[in-house]
């Protein structure tokens, strides 16, 4: 097994999806992709790769030059350490996107001498080579798998370097305490007036960063949210129009639609965008008699969904009386947290609403018309303003979305209380810099400034090949 950490060799990988595209890019990086590159690329103007100016693309054909034999037209593009991605010698190999193409190019560049990179090596070099942090690093992570403009808007922040920034600022006023202190155990004053100066100025500097870590913790709730996403069931009895709110929610036709009951057989999982948010929508076969096997295990799963969700929708058909069926539901969503919908609400009502308020006198109950999109936006709305607790998400500012992030914040505001507990209790003061020297450590493990080399492979494990 190659070392992930090794430096000294160049690595290739396909950096765009296998499968068919427009094009499939390989990407190079390292101390002889240069060479390697000038092995395998000629360009129409004859001009080596070597020898391209930094920045320059080329059009040419990728050819093993001690055969002859051509693989494929391409473009290459050249970006000289330290002025790339790695921070190494970057080439990007912009060929036809067929899966045979792309591969034969990696095959050759083995050959040639460079080692197919693991998952995510590209940035993990980038971080070894002290280009970017390792906030910045889970950035890009985060930039590939986002699923809302909200949270891709979250993660250029991040990747930009401002978590990084603002973590240094807390990082340098806790630096100037531990400072502070070691001076004063170092260099003690007789003057007691001194000393209660020092003190003072100890005690602000640690509540400054005490502030400023529990801001970054506030906002980690709606961090997690437009991350991860909030799970949403859409529970119903049949042919109250469960799929057709569904397809309207993902607005895209996904769930089949049928005036037949019971013709979605199975859960079905999509990913909504409600202002923002990232919702995972589960539709509900119905939950009541199974006819067979099969539905009988689709009712199973169901409940367990409802059991799950951060969100029940429970919709009714507004056009028609309660039944049995309606209200056996009722049991099942008890106790969740619930918005009630009353759809069809284009027909004439027919339902008995003071019935459904006694059912669930806390619930929210919105009327929509799937069929017409009335109601829709309203729906979303109360949703959004339920899922942020009626506060104002500002995603153009930091937002703590990543867990292992949100822990080490904790950790480092507890060192913090109990530095500044310390020294109001008056104790020893290097019991103080000792806890303040925790606290720096704790916001070292986010940037990776001290990383143990586990949680680097967790990190990087988790990206694709390539990148
Ligand atoms: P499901 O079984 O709960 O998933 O229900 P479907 O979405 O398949 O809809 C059942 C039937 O109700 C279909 O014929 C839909 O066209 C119809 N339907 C759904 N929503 C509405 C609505 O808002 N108004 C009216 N009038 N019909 C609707």
């Amino acid at each position: 097994m190659p070392q992930l950490s090794n430096l000294d060799d160049t690595i290739v990988a396909i950096s765009t999806p296998v499968g068919q595209g427009g094009i499939g890019v390989v990407r190079l990086s390292g101390k002889n992709a240069l060479a390697i590159a000038d092995k395998m690329f000629v360009a129409r103007n004859k001009e080596k790769p070597s020898e391209f100016k930094s920045f320059t693309v080329r059009y040419g054909d990728v050819v093993r030059r001690s055969s002859g034999e051509v693989f494929d037209e391409a473009l290459l593009t050249l970006m000289r350490a330290p002025k790339s991605y790695t921070r190494e010698d970057v080439v990007e190999i912009s060929a036809h996107g067929g899966v045979a193409s792309v591969r034969a190019i990696l095959k050759l560049a083995v050959d040639l001498g460079a080692r197919p990179a693991e998952p995510g090596e590209f940035t993990k070099r980038a971080f070894l080579n002290g280009r970017i942090d390792l906030t910045q690093a889970e950035a890009v992570l985060d930039m590939i798998h986002s699923r809302t403009e909200a949270f891709l808007r979250v993660s250029a922040n991040q990747l930009k370097g401002e978590l990084s920034t603002e973590l240094e600022k807390i990082r340098e006023q806790l630096m100037s305490a531990y400072v502070a202190i070691e001076a004063i155990i170092n260099f003690p004053e007789d003057d007691v007036d001194t000393e209660k100066k020092w003190a003072l100025s100890l005690c602000g500097r640690m509540q400054e960063a005490q502030k400023a870590i529990q801001q970054l913790l506030a906002s980690a709730d709606h961090g997690r949210i437009l991350k991860d996403g909030i799970r949403v069931v859409i529970c119903g009895r049949p042919n109250v129009g469960k799929s057709s709110l569904l397809n309207v929610l993902l607005k895209q036709p996904r769930a089949i639609v049928s005036p037949i009951a019971g013709t979605t057989r199975d859960t079905i999982d999509e990913t909504a965008q409600i202002e923002g948010i990232p919702f995972q929508l589960v539709d509900t076969a119905g939950v009541l008699e199974p006819r067979d096997l099969i539905e009988e295990e689709a009712i199973r799963r169901s409940q367990m969904s409802i059991r799950g969700a951060d969100l029940v929708l429970f919709i009714l058909d507004a056009g028609a009386a309660l039944d049995a069926e309606d209200e056996k539901l009722f049991d099942l969503v008890r106790g969740q947290n619930l918005f009630i919908i009353l759809n069809k609400c284009d027909l004439r009502s027919k339902i008995d609403e003071g019935k459904v308020k006694a059912a669930f006198p806390d619930a929210p109950i919105v009327r929509v018309s799937a069929l017409n999109k009335e109601g829709i936006g309203e729906l979303e709305k109360r949703i959004a303003a339920q899922v942020w607790h009626g506060k104002v998400v500002d995603t153009h500012g930091i937002l703590i979305s990543n867990a292992r992030h949100a822990r080490a914040l904790q950790d480092a505001l507890a060192a913090v209380a109990q530095a500044q507990d310390t020294l109001k209790k008056k104790l020893s003061l290097e019991f103080v810099s000792e806890e303040i020297k925790r606290a720096v450590s704790f916001l070292d493990t986010i940037t990776g400034r001290h990383v143990d080399n586990d949680l680097l492979e967790q990190i990087f494990a988790r990206f694709c090949v390539g990148k």
